[in-house]
């Protein structure tokens, strides 16, 4: 995932003269008190849910390529493991804090049980620039992280995965080094290896995917047929350009695809399979749109097109108080974690425009994680269809399991995903009970 220029997964485009900008932590407690007053739980729990169970912070010392040592501050947060191992990234950013890390430890938390996976949730960071770093300081950087969190992490207590800044090759590092330590070869420690030392197939183009599968049940849920299915997507990453692919696969028309630098927009529909996808070629919408005469659009004018379904799958906080009233599509299905704030939620729910959350529609790569994770500790393989098959039929029942709570309680749909997700984490913690 090469997001090096977003600042923070939550903080992403946030102007400062804007009067929402809120931490992830403080984004995390808002949803879990909003979804909290759908439920009935115990106020203890409740309580339990709004801290981390512990955040781990090492400091990591770096002998650079010149010889000098440079010390680093890193950072594991481990919110809820009522349900399973602590599961969630590990970044590298300069922007990463504590307090980061806790909120999306517990978007962690919440993602894993709507998905009804037997994980809690985790994230981890350090704190640098992984791009002043060679690939040998980055190594030397990884390696001594993964000592200084050794006791834990493990593949029954905290499985990293690539975030930003990090990818398969860092993860095959943190397995290298806690095996080595540990005297066995230990693939289950982290998700998001390379297939050669037991990463699974499928698990790259996972989020994108889930995000197909979720437009597609909710497009047939509100009797839109595909064929008939307008689609204009923010970001042809990792997410956007795999679901771009897919739903033009399964026969929508995708008239609006977007990168960092702007959008290419034909109301006929693009060849989504002629453009590059950004870890194909970085930034190869703008080329692209250069080298054909498809209309040029900014993202801001992406985000108000007039299609059924918006897919923002670039950066968090893109709809906002200051454009949600504008925004002409029908459906949104949030394939960024965080692409709405909380005012524009409202927004939108006021105007009756359906949004899909992020810890169901982008949850594939998770989802495909605990798949990879299966595969190590069984020491057993599985083939990409496989891999689709289980994704769709676990996609397809989590989104059945959130659609039952919008009917039945006349919810959002995110705070549908909320109160599947909550229901489930409470209940353990009631059966559990609290020791001592
Ligand atoms: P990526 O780096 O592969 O692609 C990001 C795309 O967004 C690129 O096309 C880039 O040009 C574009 N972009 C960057 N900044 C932009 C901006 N300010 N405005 C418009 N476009 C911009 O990233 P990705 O892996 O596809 O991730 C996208 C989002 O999905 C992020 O919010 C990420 O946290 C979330 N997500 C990713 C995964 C995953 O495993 N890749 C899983 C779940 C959620």
């Amino acid at each position: 995932m090469a997001s090096d220029q977003r600042p923070s997964t939550v903080g992403d485009q946030r102007d400062p003269s804007n009067a929402e900008p809120e931490t992830a932590l403080e984004t995390a407690r808002r949803q879990l008190s909003r979804a909290g007053s759908n439920l009935e739980i115990d106020d203890a729990i409740h309580e339990r849910l709004r801290h981390p169970t512990a955040v781990h912070e090492v400091t990591v010392p770096l002998e650079r390529d010149d010889g000098s040592v440079e010390v680093f501050t890193g950072y594991r947060a481990q919110h809820d493991s009522v349900r399973g191992p602590y599961k969630g990234g590990l970044r590298y950013h300069p922007a990463v804090t504590r307090d980061e890390c806790v909120g999306l430890a517990m978007w962690m938390t919440w993602k894993c049980a709507v998905m009804d996976l037997p994980f809690g949730g985790a994230k981890g960071g350090i704190v640098v620039d992984p791009k002043s770093l060679s690939d040998d300081e980055k190594e030397r950087l990884t390696r001594r992280f993964t000592q200084e969190m050794r006791r834990v992490i493990g593949p029954t207590r905290d499985i990293p995965a690539p975030d930003m800044g990090t990818d398969p090759q860092t993860m095959a590092w943190l397995m290298d080094a806690y095996s080595m330590q540990e005297d066995e070869t230990i693939p289950g420690v982290v998700t998001g290896k390379p297939p050669a030392i037991g990463g699974s197939e499928g698990r790259e183009r996972a989020p994108g995917r889930s995000v197909a599968i979720v437009t597609r049940e909710t497009c047939a849920y509100y009797e839109y047929p595909l064929s008939e299915t307008t689609v204009a997507i923010q970001g042809f990453g990792s997410v956007g350009a795999n679901a771009a692919r897919l739903l033009e696969e399964w026969g929508a028309t995708v008239v609006a695809v977007s990168d960092v630098n702007g959008a290419v927009y034909d109301p006929e529909g693009l060849d989504v399979g002629a453009i590059p996808s950004h870890d194909e070629e970085p930034e190869a919408v703008t080329r692209y749109a250069e080298e054909t005469d498809v209309a040029r659009l900014s993202n801001a004018d992406l985000l108000e097109l007039d299609v059924d379904v918006l897919v923002p799958a670039a950066v968090g906080n893109v709809l906002t108080e200051d454009n949600a009233d504008a925004v002409d599509a029908d459906i949104v299905v949030e394939g960024a974690n965080g692409p709405t704030t909380f005012a524009a939620d409202a927004i939108l729910e006021e105007r009756g425009i359906e949004v899909i959350p992020d810890i169901l529609a982008n949850a594939g790569g998770v989802t495909v994680s605990y798949f990879e994770w299966l595969q190590d500790i069984n020491r057993r393989r599985w083939s990409l269809e496989q891999v689709h098959e289980e994704l769709e039929s676990e996609m397809v029942t989590a989104w059945n399991a959130v659609r039952e709570e919008v009917e039945q309680r006349d919810v959002t749909w995110r705070d549908g995903a909320y109160v599947v997700a909550l229901s489930r984490i409470a209940e353990a913690h009631e059966i559990r009970g609290l020791w001592p």
